[in-house]
């Protein structure tokens, strides 16, 4: 988080993350405010870049510096997981709602219809790419998808890779590189892509949009499960990963959410 907050909601300590009290409709809304104001001074913006919080980033932040520098550089973090939401209330701001980025994408893909904003889609196997590319197509024909690309490049090839999204005149770029390479990414390159409005990075976002993966069903949702769905789903990927997160993430969401905010 820098130095002060732009935006008009408040920000909140959960897990020892910087975390914005804020509702997926404000979200957009702010999406769109930075899109224009990007459109308006091309040459001297830096995106903002749009990170989230989940019990897996909490844990990582706790036990790499290094993840934790790059998380609070991020302008705006949002909670993505149940259980940031509900230690929220230990704070002055609990957060309203969870805003997990595959619903938030939808929000963004709604209102970049009304604002005629244009999307990237970085990150990502190229086939798993070019399906989520069809998918967006498919649900929000009005959307301006301006370019694409898989996620499998070299860091020499950065510099290529953001000239050609400055290039394509993208208001928001989607990043799916996987954390922490996606969060490392984001705030590497920032620099690089001035006139972009928002950098968000997305995880899973592309295999869920491509069909590749299912969502867990609403209850499991609303009850703060859908890492235990996932789990279940692909545990060969993923189970170890909550096994070892979850009890850390469960302890720092307790000892370092403050009650006072940041801002
Ligand atoms: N990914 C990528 N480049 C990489 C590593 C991962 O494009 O170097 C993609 C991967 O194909 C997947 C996405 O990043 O589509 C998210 O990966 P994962 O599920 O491991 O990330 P998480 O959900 O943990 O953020």
């Amino acid at each position: 988080m820098p130095h002060s907050n732009p935006y008009d909601f408040p920000v909140v300590r959960v897990g020892g993350l910087a975390t914005a009290s804020v509702t997926r409709r404000q979200l957009a809304d702010c999406m769109v405010q930075d899109c224009m104001a990007a459109r308006n001074d091309r040459e001297r913006w830096l995106p903002k870049v749009v990170l989230s919080s989940n019990g897996q980033g909490i844990a990582l932040a706790g036990r790499d510096p290094a993840f934790a520098g790059a998380m609070a550089q991020a302008d705006i973090i949002h909670a993505d997981g149940m259980p940031v939401v509900l230690a929220s209330r230990l704070t002055r701001h609990p957060l309203p709602e969870r805003i997990a980025t595959t619903d938030f994408f939808h929000d963004a893909a709604h209102a970049a219809e009304r604002h005629g904003l244009r999307f990237y889609i970085l990150g990502a196997k190229e086939q798993q790419n070019r399906a989520a590319v069809e998918a967006i197509q498919r649900l929000y024909p009005k959307v301006e998808i301006v370019g694409s690309r898989d996620g499998y490049f070299a860091s020499d090839q950065d510099d290529a890779v953001c000239e050609e999204i400055r290039r394509s005149r993208a208001d928001v770029l989607w990043v799916a590189l996987g954390k922490p390479r996606q969060e490392y990414w984001a705030i590497r390159n920032r620099r690089n892509l001035q006139g972009v409005g928002w950098i968000k990075t997305c995880g899973g976002l592309y295999a869920f949009l491509a069909g590749d993966a299912p969502r867990a069903p609403l209850w499991m949702q609303k009850l703060g499960l859908e890492w235990l769905f996932r789990a279940l789903d692909d545990p060969k990927h993923l189970l170890w990963r909550y096994v070892i997160t979850n009890p850390v993430a469960a302890y720092r969401l307790v000892r370092y959410t403050q009650r006072a905010p940041v801002f």
